[in-house]
């Protein structure tokens, strides 16, 4: 039998189940929080319950936001006919930091990862697809450089080659972010220096 009350068995393994957190940082946390006043717990809490319900995926460029579509879609001044594919939303964040691309993001929520189950179907890239009219004349896939990225930049790629309009194949540019980015490294984490010329030195597909 446990010693420890059952509230606090079942933080951690809230805890236990967030990437990068095993049981022994899991025990910490949730110890840690026992010191912590009521008051600053309790906007803890309301942070978490308010999560979901203040935030939605934009339904063109699934980025999470607070409205739909996201500020960025919505941006009229921003060049439509250039699609940033990345994984992660926080990847949008570090491009925009580096304040050199103008155009619009597509968001994947993740990368092909058959080990761990995650398939074409568990990321957005029918919707991503979908946006590929003959108006859009570049897709730069800015997907992290490592075995996961490679794997989704070859399929979208495959994808988007097998794109028609009335019969006739896409013509769109497919590019790539320059190397110098770490590889097996997260653009998330690469610097705005790094990533501008990343940015600026992409390649064709
Ligand atoms: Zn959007």
């Amino acid at each position: 039998m446990s010693l420890l009350p059952p509230s606090l068995t079942r933080l951690i393994e809230n805890f236990q189940r967030l990437p990068g957190v095993g049981p022994k940082t899991a025990q910490r946390l949730a110890f840690y929080l026992l010191h912590v006043p009521e008051e600053e717990l309790q906007k803890f809490a309301d942070n978490l319950t308010n999560l979901k319900k203040s935030t939605v995926l934009c339904t063109m460029c699934r980025n999470v936001s607070e409205k739909d579509p996201c500020q960025i879609c919505v941006n009229t001044s921003r060049d439509q006919s250039i699609i940033c594919v990345v994984e992660q939303p926080t990847d949008v964040l570090s491009i925009e930091k580096t304040g050199m691309f103008k155009g619009m993001y597509h968001v994947l929520h993740g990368s092909l990862d058959p080990l761990n189950n995650i398939g074409p179907d568990e990321l957005y890239i029918n919707d991503l697809l979908k946006r590929i009219t003959p108006n859009v004349t570049e897709i730069i896939l800015a997907v992290n450089p490592n075995m996961e990225g490679e794997a989704t930049a070859m399929y979208i790629n495959q994808q988007i080659q097998q794109l028609t309009v009335n019969s006739l194949p896409l013509t769109v540019k497919i590019t790539r972010l320059a190397h110098g980015l770490p590889v097996g490294g997260d653009i998330e984490y690469a610097d705005s220096v790094t990533l501008t010329r990343a940015l600026e030195g992409r390649r064709e597909y």
